[in-house]
């Protein structure tokens, strides 16, 4: 069994027992309704570290009004069972008022790289993503963090504020995990019905395809518009994004750009869907 840790006391005695051990601490930060995607950053983090927590924090800071926040699936249960068979050693899964108590008044926000693309979509977004990652990662005190590429921009922007910040966790990404088809995991995808699976896997046919056009030289413009009918085609009801971007900035590329990333935010019937892949 993982244990369950509900409060930052709970956590501090977790880490100095630790501590007195000279083992050192992973963590993976996550809202639950965990699947491979999220497994995978948990044996990521044990085989770079003595142990891992995980968190479990649905945070309705990053949700808009009209997002799906109380839709949200939760179910801790299957989750910890799902860590203990990774071999996690504890599940930080505290209640709203250990993570906001009364008198929060702290907002972290970042600039240039949370303006573009999702920033755009989702403009309250990531200042209630920095905001719980800042906590979590103080709280924790880990020695490295794990974060996916699912979340390309939010992985950017917490690089970011670790460095800026000088919290002392090292940052660490990690490959996307996907369905056979391609589909990227997903918690959301649990909202998508028979007939819309086999269309949201078209949305990775769809990038790496522009990934191959890119290489052959083709215009970016021309790319994202054949790509945004393509998904219009075939079912996708809005696109927020579908685009060629520097891999740092995430600003259309520049003759600096050295690394180039495309990205994509759509709506299938209610659910949204995000993926990113390599252009290089
Ligand atoms: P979430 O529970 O959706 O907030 O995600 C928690 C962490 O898991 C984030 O760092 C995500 O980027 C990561 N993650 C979610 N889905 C995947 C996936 N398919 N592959 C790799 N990491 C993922």
């Amino acid at each position: 069994m993982v244990e369950i840790l509900k409060t930052p006391e709970d956590l501090r005695a977790f880490s100095k027992n630790l501590r007195a051990q000279n083992k050192t601490l992973g963590f993976v930060p996550t809202m639950g309704a965990l699947h491979e995607g999220h497994l995978t950053l948990a044996r990521t983090a044990l085989e770079n570290c003595d142990a891992c927590i995980i968190s479990i924090f649905v945070n309705p800071k990053q949700f808009a009004p009209h997002e799906d926040f109380d839709r949200y699936p939760r179910q801790l249960d299957k989750d910890a069972e799902l860590l203990a068979s990774v071999g996690v050693d504890a599940v930080f899964a505290p209640d709203i008022e250990v993570m906001y108590p009364k008198d929060f008044q702290t907002t972290v926000s970042l600039s240039e790289i949370t303006k573009p693309l999702e920033g755009e979509f989702r403009p309250t977004h990531f200042a209630g993503v920095s905001t719980v990652v800042t906590r979590l990662l103080l709280l924790v005190g880990a020695d490295k963090a794990f974060f996916g590429e699912k979340d390309y921009q939010q992985l950017r922007l917490i690089k970011q504020l670790a460095k800026d910040l000088a919290i002392p966790t090292e940052i660490i990404g990690v490959p996307i995990v996907r369905e056979k088809s391609g589909l990227a995991l997903s918690s959301r995808n649990a909202y998508l019905s028979a007939e819309e699976r086999p269309i949201a896997d078209q949305l990775n046919v769809i990038l790496k395809t522009m990934a191959s056009e890119f290489k052959s030289g083709d215009a970016i413009s021309d790319i994202e518009h054949r790509a945004a009918q393509k998904l219009l085609e075939i079912g996708f009801r809005k696109i927020d994004y579908i685009t060629i971007r520097d891999a740092e900035t995430l600003l259309p590329p520049t003759i600096e750009t050295k690394s180039h990333r495309i990205l994509a935010a759509a709506f299938l019937g209610k659910t949204r869907l995000i993926d990113n892949i390599s252009a290089d």
